[in-house]
Order: structure tokens, then sequence, then C-alpha cells
């Protein structure tokens, strides 16, 4: 195992009827809460109302962000830095998906910073603190409600950034499975292709001696692929949502890279797709995983063998390495497709005119990237086009 050491200060409140809790956790203090939102979906399922409730009878003057876009923008953390300004905001409440989140994320260090936040996002500069936050998660996905993370798109400049400091985990995170009920099929979908993929990305790793790390990460892969068929079938069960809203914040809460470092190669390329072409992450993802695992075999098949054994059940007797992995590959392309998961880039209308410039935008001015396997532009161009 790598040397670690894990703190995690998120307060995690998971369970039914736990959004209550929303009144003990927001400070005394914190007299005047900034409310951050998406496009209307709590509006609809009547989250919103009961979030405004609690607030109004603990005595809070809440103000509001709404209209988080699904891959936030800069513009919009800007409007938010500015909001705290104007109104001396003392905290800031998420209630959404990961975007919401993240995008929460990026004021709360904003607000405190008298530069513009994209240096931080952009690693120029680093922050030095930030107005508290909580969340209330409606969303399976991200993880983004239990770790430091945070990604923001700068629109203009066709750039979309992972960022994270040690100030940007949630004060709490009101995780209610009941929340999550009214995610619609696609985003669902999404939703577990990005779990997946941050079990992949941590799995793919060259940390010596992780016996147990490994299994957590199968455990969580094959939990996700044992309920989501079911899910999408029932996007009203309970304890379906439960199982899935606990995996995906397990997935990316530092938990599965306890003595490891992961990939993360697929999430950059992501990134760079949906900078230029605003795709779901999730859709994104489900198209080019595949296609990684698959080139970064054909050096070492190793990993991907044990994922096919492992998670997919492939029987390896009598069988080169090379092709286990190969039908190990196969498989999780086969389970995404049965999901209805988006498969090539042409099912976003993507061709290869802006292929250099997605290439750019991964690479970002580095000769190479990856822990498991170092990409370079070759391998990246190669990878695009084998998605397209
Ligand atoms: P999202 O972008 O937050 O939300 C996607 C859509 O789902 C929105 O249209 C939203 O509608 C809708 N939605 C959310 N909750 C709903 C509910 N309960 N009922 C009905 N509709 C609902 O999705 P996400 O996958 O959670 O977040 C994606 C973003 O997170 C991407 O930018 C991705 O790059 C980033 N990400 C972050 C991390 C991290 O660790 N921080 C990790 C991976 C990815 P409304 O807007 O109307 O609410
Ligand atoms: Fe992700």
């Amino acid at each position: 195992m790598d040397n670690f050491t894990y703190h995690n200060p998120t307060r995690l409140i998971f369970g039914q009827g736990q959004l209550e809790s929303l009144k003990e956790e927001i400070p005394a203090d914190a007299r005047r809460v900034l409310l951050i939102y998406g496009g209307g979906s709590i509006k609809r399922n009547g989250l919103y109302d009961q979030v405004v409730s609690l607030l109004q009878q603990t005595g809070k003057e809440v103000y509001e962000l709404a209209g988080v876009e699904p891959n936030p923008r800069l513009s919009t953390v800007h409007r938010g830095v500015q909001l705290c300004r104007d109104h001396q905001i003392d905290f800031l409440l998420a209630v959404g998906g990961g975007s919401v989140i993240d995008c929460t994320k990026a004021i709360a260090v904003g607000a405190f910073y008298d530069g513009d936040v994209w240096e931080i996002i952009a690693k120029r500069d680093v922050a030095s603190g930030a107005l508290p936050f909580g969340t209330v998660l409606t969303l399976a996905a991200t993880g983004s409600e239990m770790n430091p993370g945070s990604v923001i798109t700068n629109w203009e400049a066709q750039e979309k950034l992972g960022w994270g400091s040690p100030f940007t985990y949630p004060r709490f995170s009101i995780l209610d499975p009941a929340h999550t009920l009214t995610v619609p099929r696609d985003q669902t979908v999404y939703g577990a292709v990005d779990i997946m993929s941050h079990a992949l990305e941590q799995y793919f790793h060259r940390s010596p001696n992780t016996p147990l790390v490994e299994r957590f990460t199968e455990s969580i892969l094959t939990t996700v692929i044992e309920t989501t068929p079911k899910l999408v079938d029932d996007l009203e069960n309970l304890e379906l949502r439960e199982t899935i809203l606990y995996a995906g914040t397990m997935a990316l809460n530092g938990t599965l890279s306890m003595g490891t470092r992961g990939d993360w190669s697929t999430h950059r390329i992501e990134h760079a797709v949906s900078a230029v072409y605003d795709i779901p992450h999730g859709g994104g993802l489900a198209i080019l995983f595949p296609q990684w695992i698959r080139h970064t075999a054909l050096h070492d098949p190793s990993k991907a063998k044990q994922l096919a054994v492992n998670v997919f059940g492939v029987d390896p007797s009598g069988k080169t390495d090379h092709a286990v992995a190969a039908e190990g590959v196969e498989r999780l392309r086969a389970f995404w497709d049965s999901l209805g998961a988006p498969n090539r880039l042409a099912d976003y209308d993507i061709d290869d005119s802006q292929l250099e410039r997605m290439v750019d935008q991964t690479m970002l001015g580095a000769e190479s990237f990856g822990r498991y396997q170092t990409l370079t532009r070759e391998d990246v161009t190669a990878i695009l086009r084998a998605s397209l």
C-alpha cells in the first residue's frame, strides 16, 4: 500500500426523514443563508418548499441562486459570489445534484477570495478559506456530497476543470433516498455510469498489496451492476434508490483510495469533451471508459483481466490474458448498452471536426498524464477516434 492520511470532515446524514436535521446542522449564528439550486426539479417535487420552510422555522434570512446548469458554469459561480458579497451571506446550502454542489464549492471559495476564483480553479493560486456550506443531495452520481472536488466549466474558454481544496468539504450532507425518486431514467443511468467510473478510475492503479481496497471497489461495482437494471424499470423503488445513493457516496469519498493512487485519465478526457460539446458527464464516460480500458489493455491486460473475472464473471480458463480482458470490456459495454447509455460520440452528433480541440483541452499543455498508464497526445487521439 502507499502511505495515506485519511480525514473526511463531512457529516453524512443518511436516510428517510433526515431533512429535519437541517435545523440543527446550520449553525445558529449563521443568519443569512444562500440557497443554491438548479433548473427547477426541486420546485416540481416539493423539496424546495420543505427546505425553505425549515430555514424559516429557524429564523434564517433566505437568499437564492437558482438556475445552476448541469456542467456548472463560471458565470453562475460569479453570480453567486456577487450575491454573497451583496448580502453578507454566512452560510451556503446546496440543494441538488453534483452540479449544484460543485458550483456551491466554487462560490464558497470565491466569496472568500479577492481575485477571480478561476485563478484557484485553474490552479494558479490556492484557496485560503471558504464560506461554510452544507448540501441536500437529490441525485446519486458524483460523490461531491462527501468529497472536496468540484468541476467548473469556463464556457468562453472551452475549459472544464476539476479542482478542490481542504476548505471544500461540505460541513454536512443530507441524503434521503426519497429525494432521488423523481430523477428521470436517463439521469439515473448517467449517475450509475458515473459511480461505476469513479470505482474504475480508482481500481486501475499500480500500488502494491491492496487486497482489501480491491474488494471494496469490486463490491461497489457489483452492487451497482446488480441494482441499476432493476431500478431503471422501477424508478420509484425506495430501496433500490437507497442502495445506489449509498454506493455513489462510497465510490468517491476517499475510501477507495486508501493506499492507492487511481488513474483518472478517462475523467480528464470526458471533461475535455463536455467542455467543447456540453454533454452529460455520465454519458461521456459511458462512451469513453470502455475505449480507455481497451486501449490500455493492449499494453498491459492484467487489471482489465481482474475486472473481467472478479466483476463480470468471465471464466479465464484456457484463454490468454488479452482475451479475458477483451471479454471483460465487452461485458462492461454490453451492460451499459442494456441500460440505454450512449455508446459512441456520434450519439451526441459529435464527429471529428473538433477532435484536435478536444485533444488540446485534454492535454492542457502537458506532454502526458495518467497514473496507471501514461497517455500522450497520440493515445488520447486514438481513444477519441475509437469513440467516434
Ligand atoms: P447534475 O448535473 O447535478 O443534474 C443533472 C440533471 O438532473 C439536472 O437537469 C437536474 O435538474 C436533474 N435532477 C437532479 N436531481 C433531480 C431530482 N431529484 N429529480 C429530478 N431531476 C433531478 O448531475 P450530476 O451527475 O450529479 O452532476 C454532474 C456534474 O458533476 C458534472 O459537471 C460533472 O463533471 C461533475 N462531477 C463532479 C464530481 C465531484 O467529485 N465533484 C465527480 C464527478 C462528476 P435541476 O437542475 O432542475 O435540479
Ligand atoms: Fe465523475
